[in-house]
């Protein structure tokens, strides 16, 4: 998830008792990019381990999308628990509530935050990818911007073959499953977004990365040119003039892939 606006935050996170107040990770180039600090003690929480798969999911981002490194810091900000979360969160963004984390714009880079629980590292690459993106591309449409986020927060090696929606896609969803691109491109803010919209977003990144050589070259310009201007001709006409049945090659694409 992403928060479709901005807090100042004035000084670091006031009132919290961060174990490290900003800990980087001593393999990366300086000046280090991502920074984390955490309430838990990061030695038990393994918090070089956490900015070791950002370096790694940064690397990825670049060489899968062709964009630029980030430059402003991506900070991470790890609560104990949900109930600390959304002490600091809901005031400042109440749609936080009942999430694991949430990535925040920040004038200055770029902030996550998210609670330690056991599934911790899907949070953070996918809230990653929205850090690293939204420091590639001065505006990204919010369905790409999900799509994204959802295909890389699965480990690399899972990303093509392996995640859950394309086993969904494969056993019980049928061709009505999968939203129109031109109904995902009207969506604006992040509480518009439904399950099915989130899913929807993935298969269509799926089908552009994997798909049918059209698919590809389109998707492959769409970036180009959004990275030069953030009112880029929309994907979904670039796509339906060069393949007029897309959703139906999108669902065989999944079907048999
Ligand atoms: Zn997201």
């Amino acid at each position: 998830m992403l928060a479709s606006f901005a807090f100042a935050v004035i000084g670091g996170v006031i009132g919290i008792a961060w174990s490290s107040p900003s800990f980087e990770n001593p393999q990366e180039p300086r000046p280090a990019v991502f920074r984390l600090r955490s309430e838990v003690p990061v030695g038990d929480i393994g918090g070089r381990q956490i900015l070791e798969q950002m370096v790694d999911l940064c690397r990825d981002v670049e060489e899968v999308l062709l964009i630029p490194p980030p430059e402003r810091p991506i900070q991470v900000n790890l609560f104990k628990s949900k109930d600390s979360f959304e002490a600091f969160l809901i005031p400042r963004i109440p749609s936080a509530k009942g999430r694991s984390a949430i990535y925040v714009d920040d004038p200055e880079g770029g902030q996550i935050y998210l609670w330690h629980h056991p599934d911790i590292e899907q949070d953070v690459r996918h809230e990653c990818t929205h850090a690293i993106l939204h420091q590639s591309f001065q505006e990204i449409p919010l369905w790409l911007d999900e799509g994204l986020a959802e295909y890389f927060e699965v480990r690399r090696e899972d990303w093509a073959e392996n995640h859950p929606y394309l086993v969904e896609f494969k056993t019980v969803l049928n061709s009505q499953s999968v939203q129109r691109l031109e109904a995902l491109e009207a969506l604006e803010h992040v509480n518009q977004l439904t399950p099915e919209d989130y899913r929807s977003a993935w298969a269509w990144v799926h089908f552009l990365m994997h798909g049918p050589t059209p698919a590809r070259e389109e998707f492959r310009q769409y970036l180009i040119d959004l990275a030069a201007d953030s009112k880029a001709y929309p994907l979904s006409e670039r796509l339906r003039a060069r393949m007029p049945d897309m959703e139906v090659q999108l669902f065989h694409h999944l079907q048999e892939w």
